[in-house]
């Protein structure tokens, strides 16, 4: 058997997946939202496994084909990309420079999901606009399952906000 010869290495395959962008929130990559769980290189396979954000998000294909495209694209023939939903992804594994770029692109950053319990209504969302906490939730679920939307009182202006999960 001849091993096939790659430079894909866990740390350029790492660097690869960290330019993949969320399909929902394209400011932030999958990796910036903590989905990318695992990457092992073993010989000339690699293996992904992620876990998707929210389940109720429509993007799974799209997350899955974004990431083996991106291993492809290091010259890896054999690539496998798993999904797990153990342990469920948390608003926690987003990274802290994600958070700000959520910020600026308008959707209010989740609080910490503190000690695992799922927050309902207790994160003080703040109007990514104007920053205030006067703000009043109009809908439970955004365009996708994974937002909510609001209004700001002070401004006026509506916006998306994540839920804690
Ligand atoms: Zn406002």
């Amino acid at each position: 058997m001849t091993p096939t010869v790659t430079h894909a290495t866990p740390a350029a395959i790492w660097a690869a997946l960290s330019h993949v962008p969320d399909p929902e929130i394209p400011v932030v990559s999958i990796t910036d939202m903590g989905m990318v769980r695992d990457v092992s290189v073993d010989g000339g396979r690699v293996t992904v496994t992620f876990t998707p954000t929210f389940s109720g998000c429509p993007a799974l294909h799209v997350i899955r084909d974004s990431i083996e495209q991106a291993v492809r694209d290091l010259g890896v023939a054999d690539v496998e990309v798993r999904s797990t939903l153990t342990p469920p992804w948390t608003t926690d594994w987003i990274g802290d420079d994600a958070r700000e770029r959520l910020r600026e692109y308008g959707i209010a950053p989740p609080a910490p999901a503190e000690h695992g319990l799922i927050q309902l209504d207790a994160e003080p969302t703040r109007c990514p606009r104007c920053g205030s906490l006067n703000v009043r939730m109009t809908a439970s679920f955004g365009p996708t399952l994974c937002k909510r939307m609001y209004v700001c009182e002070s401004c006026r202006e509506p916006f998306e906000g994540f839920k804690s999960v």
